[in-house]
C-alpha cells in the first residue's frame, strides 16, 4: 500500500493554472477555500440563481455559469450532486481546454459510464474521507483529511501527479493519500453507506427502539438507549477501534456484546450484504437510482416521509430540545 505525503506532491504541475470548482456545497466550498489559501486561482461555476451562489460570492469568489467558469481552466473539479453531473458535463464539454484535468470526488459517474469524457482529458479522482467542513477545519488547523486518489484516463502522462497536486492543495497529503481505482472507490463507498453507515446503522437503531416500545417500555427511555447513546459508542470506535470501546464500557456490557451481538447481526446479515454488494457491482443499484431520479424521486420521497414521520423522530425531537448542548 502506497501512502503519498506532502513530500511526494509536485505542486509545480498545477502552478499558474486556473482551477474551476463546479458546485459550492459541502465539498466544493472546502476545496475552493483550501486551494485559494494554498495559492491557486479559483473560479466557481454554479447555475445562475442557485442556492449557494451568495455564499461563494460572500467568500470572495468570482462565480460564473459552469460553461463559462471552465473556459481557460487547467483543472475542473466536479463537486455537484452526482445525479446532475452527466448533464453538467454535456454543458461544459465544448468549453474544456485541450488536455485539461477533470476531477471528481466520487467515482460514480465515471465508473458507471454516465459521463464519458473526451479522450484528450485527464480524468482523476480525489475523494476526501470526510465531509467538507472537516476538510476545511483540518486544513485551517494545519492538518488534513486523508484522501483516495485514482486515475481513469491519463491523456497527458501527468494525470496522477496533477491529482496529487490538487490533493496537496486541499490539505490531503498532510493526512496521507492512498491509491485506489474509480471502481474500488465507488463500490466500497456505496456499500459502506448502504449496509453499515447510513442504511445498516439507522435500521438497527429504529428496530431496537421499536422492539422496546412494542414490549411496553417508555419511548423516551427507548430513545436514549437506542439512538442517543450511539454517539458514545461510535466515538470510542472511531478513536480506538474495538479495543477502546471495550476499555470504556462496563464488564456487563462487554459480556453482553461478546455473547449476544452475533445473535442479532449474523450470517444471514452477511448474506444480505453480499446481495447488496452484487447489485452495486453489476450496476443494478446505479441503474435504479438513475431511473428513480429521472422519474422525479417518487419512491425516495415516500420512504423519506415514512422515515421522518416515524415515532422515533417525534420522540427524539422533544428530547433533543431539552439538551442545550446538542444545539451548538
Ligand atoms: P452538495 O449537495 O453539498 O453541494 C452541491 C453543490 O452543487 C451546491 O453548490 C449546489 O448548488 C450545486 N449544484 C447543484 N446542481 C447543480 C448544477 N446543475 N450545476 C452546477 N451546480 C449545481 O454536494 P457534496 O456533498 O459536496 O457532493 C459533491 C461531490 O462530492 C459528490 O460527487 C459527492 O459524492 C462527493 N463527496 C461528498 C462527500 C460529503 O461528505 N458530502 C464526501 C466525499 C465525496
Ligand atoms: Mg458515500
Amino acid at each position: 500500500m502506497k501512502l503519498y505525503v506532502e513530500a511526494d506532491a509536485r505542486p509545480e504541475v498545477l502552478s499558474g493554472e486556473i482551477i474551476a470548482v463546479l458546485g459550492y456545497g459541502s465539498q466544493g466550498r472546502a476545496h475552493a477555500l483550501n486551494l485559494r489559501d494554498s495559492g491557486y486561482e479559483v473560479v466557481i461555476g454554479l447555475r445562475p440563481g442557485g442556492a449557494t451562489t451568495a455564499k461563494a460570492e460572500n467568500d470572495g469568489f468570482a462565480v460564473l455559469p459552469p460553461a463559462e467558469a471552465v473556459k481557460g481552466a487547467g483543472l475542473i473539479a466536479i463537486l455537484t450532486p452526482d445525479m446532475v453531473q452527466a448533464k453538467l458535463y454535456a454543458d461544459i464539454e465544448p468549453n474544456l481546454k485541450e488536455n485539461a484535468t477533470l476531477l471528481f470526488a466520487h467515482g460514480f459517474n465515471i465508473h458507471y459510464n454516465l459521463v464519458e469524457p473526451r479522450k484528450d482529458l485527464d480524468v482523476v479522482l480525489i475523494a476526501p474521507k470526510g465531509p467538507g467542513d472537516l476538510v476545511r477545519r483540518q486544513y485551517e488547523a494545519g492538518r488534513g483529511v486523508p484522501c483516495l486518489v485514482a486515475v481513469a484516463q491519463d491523456a497527458t502522462g501527468n494525470a496522477h501527479a496533477r491529482a496529487l497536486a490538487y490533493a496537496d492543495g486541499i490539505g490531503g497529503t498532510r493526512g496521507g493519500v492512498l491509491d485506489t481505482t474509480f471502481g474500488e472507490e465507488t463500490e466500497t463507498d456505496l456499500f459502506g453507506e448502504q449496509t453499515v453507515l447510513c442504511g445498516g446503522l439507522s435500521e438497527l437503531i429504529v428496530r431496537g427502539f421499536g422492539t422496546l416500545v412494542e414490549a411496553g417500555y417508555q419511548p423516551e427511555v427507548a430513545y436514549f438507549e437506542c439512538m442517543h447513546e450511539v454517539k458514545l459508542i461510535v466515538d470510542l470506535l472511531h478513536e480506538g477501534g474495538l479495543a477502546k470501546m471495550h476499555e470504556f464500557v462496563s464488564e456487563t456490557a462487554k459480556y453482553g456484546d461478546l455473547t449476544q451481538g452475533a445473535r442479532v447481526v449474523d450470517d444471514h446479515t452477511s448474506e444480505r450484504m453480499k446481495e447488496v454488494l452484487k447489485d452495486i457491482q453489476d450496476g443494478t443499484f446505479a441503474k435504479n437510482w438513475v431511473s428513480e431520479y429521472e422519474a422525479g424521486l417518487p419512491e425516495y420521497n415516500r420512504l423519506m416521509r415514512e422515515d421522518l414521520e416515524s415515532q422515533i423522530e417525534t420522540v427524539g425531537k422533544t428530547l433533543r430540545g431539552r439538551m442545550a448542548w446538542l444545539q451548538d
